[in-house]
């Protein structure tokens, strides 16, 4: 899902300029022409905790994409011997491995005409009328260049840093699933969550506070830790801090998308499906020649997933809290499936 580009538009023949595989969809259905730039050549792995969510899954399947993976059919968590489930109610969601997901993005993006380059955006310089990326002019350029966007801080846009930091660490597991839950495991500072992403593949992210190795993380979870073939996991991939702050979306004609426009915590499984309703909303935004309606749209397509994220972060914080959660989604078994049928709407 990476990159950046330049591109004429058959409405208006401007220059249009953007990143990313379901961004380039996007506008190439707007009309608007895009080149894809990202440094890292063809397929792109990253840490990630590969659940789809029901309404990114939606938004992806309206793009033409359909790409492999296991069915989802709700949340799972689990606390020691407490765990308290709920359905997705409108259909599954999907595991998928990353790697099949940029696969499948890049080559719907090829099959539409988008130009895929191989390169950094470093240089960027923008007049009334246009943006010049690194020499090439376009009209707008989309900056959806990830978690610590470096075009974010190029354009002055860097919030503050969060002074509570968590990180992501991922491993994969050949092994049958044992669950089409994405199952979340507490323990104190951490959570282990588990999705399927093939028939023999499972995916274990761990989201933390604290230092240690992905298996020093897993030892908190000793039910979970006994399932695993732990000598046969695959290589550890990291990201964090998670929690990153722009201070606007949009600096004239230059707009941040995904994880680069802000990004809270990896909590509730929504980056994709939150950065698919932003990429769909900035492209409307600039063929429409309208930057600034992006930024006032990202406020009300991020407001229910920065509230309860940053709300459920607030309170896990605090121990005696963090241990009452699953407990009172036992109890609550309604409030929980609440909680489960608004993660799983479109962003
Ligand atoms: C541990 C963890 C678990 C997660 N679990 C889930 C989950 O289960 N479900 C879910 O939906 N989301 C999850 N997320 C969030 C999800 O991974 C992100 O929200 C999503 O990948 C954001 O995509 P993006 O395009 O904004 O950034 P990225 O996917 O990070 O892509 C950024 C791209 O920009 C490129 N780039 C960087 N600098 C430049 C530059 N200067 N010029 C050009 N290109 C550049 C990079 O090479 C990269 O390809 C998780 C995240 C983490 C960390």
């Amino acid at each position: 899902m990476g990159g950046s580009g330049a591109s004429t538009g058959s409405q208006n023949r401007s220059q249009r300029r953007a990143r990313r595989a379901r961004i380039a969809l996007y506008a190439v259905r707007a009309g608007l022409s895009v080149t894809v730039r990202d440094p890292r050549p063809g397929v792109v792995d990253k840490a990630c905790g590969e659940g789809l969510m029901p309404g990114a899954l939606a938004a992806l399947l309206e793009l033409g994409i359909d790409p492999a993976g296991q069915a989802l059919t709700g949340i799972r968590y689990i606390a020691g011997k407490r765990a308290a489930a709920a359905s997705f109610r409108d259909g599954p969601g999907r595991g998928v491995r990353r790697t099949t997901l940029h696969a499948a993005m890049r080559e719907a993006a090829l099959r539409a005409g988008v130009v895929i380059e191989q390169g950094l955006v470093t240089d960027v310089t923008q007049d009334d009328a246009g943006v010049e990326a690194d020499g090439t002019r376009a009209q707008f350029l989309v900056a959806a260049d990830g978690l610590h966007s470096p075009l974010r801080r190029s354009m002055g846009l860097e919030g503050r840093p969060a002074s509570f930091r968590r990180y992501g660490l991922r491993r994969h597991f050949p092994l049958a699933p044992w669950t089409s839950h994405v199952e979340v495991h507490w323990a104190d500072s951490t959570e282990a969550y588990v999705t399927p992403v093939a028939p023999g593949l499972v995916g274990v992210a761990m989201l933390t506070s604290a230092r240690g190795s992905f298996d020093e993380h897993l030892a908190r979870f000793p039910a979970l830790q006994s399932k695993l073939p732990t000598s046969e996991g695959s290589a550890v991939m990291g990201a964090g801090p998670l929690r990153q702050r722009a201070l606007s979306r949009v600096n004239c004609r230059v707009l941040l998308v995904g994880d680069a426009a802000g990004y809270v915590d990896a909590l509730t499984g929504e980056g994709v499906a939150l950065a698919l309703a932003q990429a769909r909303s900035a492209v409307r935004a600039i063929a429409d020649d309208n930057p600034g309606r992006y930024e006032r749209e990202w406020h009300t397509i991020t407001r229910r997933y920065r509230l309860l994220t940053a709300g459920l972060l607030g309170a896990t914080r605090v121990p005696p809290l963090r241990r009452a959660l699953v407990p009172a989604a036992t109890r609550l078994p309604r409030v929980f499936a609440a909680t489960v049928t608004s993660l799983a709407r479109p962003a």
